[in-house]
């Protein structure tokens, strides 16, 4: 099935992009802020009982972060170069969660001394350091979650400990001076399976009456990420994630909640953007080769990193005359073999397709401009230009 434009974006969305992308070579990405703005609002509807951190890693480019920071928004950093970018744009301290738990003793100063005081953690030397850099601060914990089969990008291997340790940091926490304020979780990006975060939850719930029986009274619950963006592997919507997890939330915890953090990335900006790219080649191996070979001038290390192993499976719409499609291999302008999109799942195109032909890659606003090599055979890292489709209020 070739790809209809108009699944994924609005007539004024896709004109504002496509008009946008007229005005330059490729490889480009355009990002509509004002897909970023509805997303936004529309989570905020959905959760009103929450506060949003937006995970700053997704997207870090200046006019998305000056977007959210006028909206509202808190910002979830995991690192001191991420801090530095949000206070210069005037995001006070105490809208800034610093979420990795793998950090240097310094950064852990420097982001106490920039007034940061809500630290994630998931081990003993980091919790110390903690204690020892940042005094008096709010921590919460970390957890290891299960989903990570049902997550088209898991997390939850490298990060997050077992819940029986995550009660004994924070009892240690306070025995440091620390203020144990909760849990955190990522039930893995891009997850489909919603079930992922009524487990997640039930775990809260057992160190929230662990801790209670020790005289640890908690008051947060970080549910992180996850929630998904369109792409071609169909996913619920949004409404039905809210209204699921919403449910889990308050069967475990009734109606009083504690605070509830959201850590959004890609729901916010995925959708916001497209990645303009052109035709190099078209070509086959052998004469009688069954496959043909379409290159394009953008790839896995300028922009498509998250097609490792095919985990998202981004819409390709391509305006080339005919309506016959074929499928193609499709690969990056590297020399680099792993530079290859998609090989098994086959993305029909037009058969018509030649060199100069655009293809535009739907849904690439996310973990995208910013999570590609750096001059790697001397291609640039990818532009990104800002439009405002002016869809939103
Ligand atoms: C990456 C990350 C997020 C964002 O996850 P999405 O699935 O993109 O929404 C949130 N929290 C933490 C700690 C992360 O590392």
């Amino acid at each position: 099935m070739k790809v209809d434009v108009l699944e994924y974006y609005s007539k004024a969305e896709w004109s504002a992009i496509k008009s946008e992308s007229s005005k330059h070579e490729t490889p480009c990405v355009i990002i509509d802020l004002d897909i970023v703005k509805r997303k936004y609002q529309e989570l905020g509807e959905h959760f009103p009982f929450s506060k949003i951190y937006y995970a700053v890693k997704a997207n870090p480019a200046i006019p998305v972060l000056e977007l959210l920071r006028d909206l509202g928004s808190n910002f979830d950093i995991a690192s001191r170069y991420e801090l530095d970018r949000i206070l210069s744009l005037g995001v006070s301290p105490d809208r800034i969660s610093y979420g990795n738990t793998i950090k240097k003793r310094a950064d852990i100063r420097y982001f106490y001394e920039k007034g940061v005081r809500l630290f994630a953690t998931d081990s003993e030397p980091d919790l110390r350091n903690i204690a020892k850099e940042a005094p008096g601060a709010r921590v919460f914990c970390r957890i290891l979650t299960e989903g990570s089969s049902t997550a088209d990008w898991p997390l939850s291997r490298k990060f997050g400990c077992h819940p029986d340790m995550a009660i004994d940091l924070l009892v240690l926490a306070k025995d440091l001076g620390l203020v144990p304020a909760g849990i955190s979780f990522h039930v893995g990006s891009q997850q489909r399976e919603i079930g992922a975060w009524d487990s997640a939850i039930a775990k809260v719930r057992y160190i929230y009456d662990y801790l209670e029986s020790e005289g640890i009274h908690l008051t947060l619950i970080n549910m992180g990420g996850g929630f998904p963006a369109n792409y071609i592997s169909k996913t619920n919507s949004m409404d039905v994630y809210a209204s699921e997890i919403t449910r889990y939330l308050t069967e475990d915890f009734g109606d009083d909640l504690p605070e509830i953090i959201l850590e959004p990335g890609r729901s916010l900006v995925g959708e916001s953007g497209v990645i303009v790219s052109e035709v190099v080649l078209v070509s086959k191996k052998s004469s009688t080769g069954l496959d043909r070979w379409l290159y394009l001038d953008v790839g896995k290390f300028n922009g498509l990193i998250e097609t490792w192993d095919e985990s998202i499976k981004y819409p390709l719409y391509c305006e080339a005359r005919g309506d016959d499609c074929e499928d193609y291999i499709i690969a990056g302008p590297t020399c680099d073999s792993q530079d290859i999109m998609y090989e098994f799942y086959r993305n029909p195109l037009p058969s018509y397709i030649k060199p100069g032909d655009r293809v535009y890659w739907l849904s690439c606003g996310a973990y995208t401009s910013s999570y590609a090599s750096v001059e790697f055979n001397g291609f640039p890292p990818i532009p990104t230009y800002f439009v405002n489709s002016g869809s939103v209020e």
